[in-house]
């Protein structure tokens, strides 16, 4: 027997998702973004599901390894990037993709006798001034790269800093875009998954979803992606472990953060910020208890949170408790939680045990 909390990943929804993402952009190639371990579902159990994708964006060369080494064939893009000249080779012998965003990389190029010719993507930063080359050395990259044996396809890329906002936020980056490229015949690829969903003018010959993939919002409010027909891929859950009847001014938890006002029926639950959980949710972050939507009180410890169980009286020791899965958004969670769906995704921890549902 074990503790009773679950992380469980439904890849039925992960291949769901996808072909939703193709009926979006259905003259698009899609690279599928594992990145951080596949958004914390894990790469190993989730690569196979996206099997119809034509390629994966991660950044990790552990994490590209892994999917040559399960035989995965299609294109792997490392979306930072390479790090140190020398890691060309490894780029090289395991034929990945890598976008370039600095000129220290194409002197890295230049010098780099290379087996096959390594597919790059050329990063072009339209003002959200992270990665990428300023719009107006753009040609002037783009001539370096094409002129490299040891460089094949040239792919122009770009990504959105505020696609999540509406489509004001992306008509300047876009103007950037258009002008800095309009000379350039090469395929593009800009669009991420809020791009995706909402700008079909970004979609062009590649799009790169992420956290759609895994049923979860662009902009980390439930409610955005409502119109659109993805499926949660991750629940964790766990179960109420003791219940305690406590009396009206009471302290709960650690600093008795929260007092009781009436007597309170209060569920721990074996969760806590050790699994993930954020420690910063406040009392009344949204909680699904035996099916009935609960409130959490007081402060998450490292292994256990409360409830308030007043409005389930049927709950009993034993009781399942979903943390955030098909019952409850993980975005529902983490808007409570003042954070975003991507945040509580990644941060389940390593004691959480996961199961596949296929
Ligand atoms: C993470 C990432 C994506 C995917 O972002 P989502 O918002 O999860 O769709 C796309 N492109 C780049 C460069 C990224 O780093």
């Amino acid at each position: 027997m074990s503790r009773p909390i679950k992380a469980t990943v439904n890849t039925t929804a992960l291949t769901h998702n996808l072909q939703q993402v193709r009926t979006l952009a259905p003259t698009s190639k899609v690279w599928s973004v594992v990145k951080a371990n596949a958004y914390g579902h894990g790469l190993a159990r989730c690569y196979a599901a996206l099997a119809a994708t034509d390629g994966y964006a991660l950044l990790n060369y552990e994490e590209a390894i892994l999917l040559r080494e399960k035989g995965v064939t299609q294109p792997i893009l490392l979306l930072e990037g390479f790090f140190k000249p020398q890691d060309l080779e490894l780029i090289d012998a395991y034929q990945l993709t890598t976008a370039v965003h600095s000129d220290w990389q194409l002197q890295a190029l230049a010098d780099f006798p290379a087996k096959h010719a390594i597919s790059v993507y050329l990063k072009i930063n339209n003002g959200m001034n992270r990665l990428g080359f300023p719009p107006e050395a753009i040609p002037r990259v783009w001539q370096q790269l094409n002129a490299l044996p040891s460089v094949g396809t040239v792919t122009l890329m770009s990504h959105f800093a505020r696609a999540d906002e509406g489509v004001d936020y992306i008509q300047e980056p876009l103007r950037r875009l258009e002008q800095s490229t309009a000379t350039l015949s090469g395929p593009r690829c800009y669009a991420n998954s809020a791009a995706t969903l909402w700008h079909p003018q970004t979609h062009h010959q590649w799009v790169r979803p992420g956290v759609v993939l895994y049923g979860a919002s662009p902009t980390g409010r439930t409610a955005d992606i409502a119109a659109f027909d993805l499926q949660p891929v991750m629940s964790l859950t766990s179960e109420i472990i003791a219940i305690q009847n406590v009396a009206a001014q009471e302290g709960v938890g650690y600093g008795h953060r929260y007092r009781t006002t009436t007597p309170q029926r209060i569920g721990i639950v074996a969760c806590g910020y050790a699994d993930g959980y954020p420690r910063h949710a406040p009392t009344g972050t949204p909680v699904s208890v035996g099916g009935k939507l609960c409130r959490t009180v007081g402060t998450v410890s490292m292994d256990m949170l409360m409830v308030d169980l007043t409005d389930c009286p049927d709950t009993q020791i034993g009781t399942t408790v979903e943390l955030w899965g098909t019952q409850l958004p993980v975005d529902t969670v983490a808007e409570a939680a003042g954070t975003v769906g991507y945040e509580l995704l990644t941060a389940v921890t390593q004691r959480v045990p996961f199961t596949l549902i296929v």
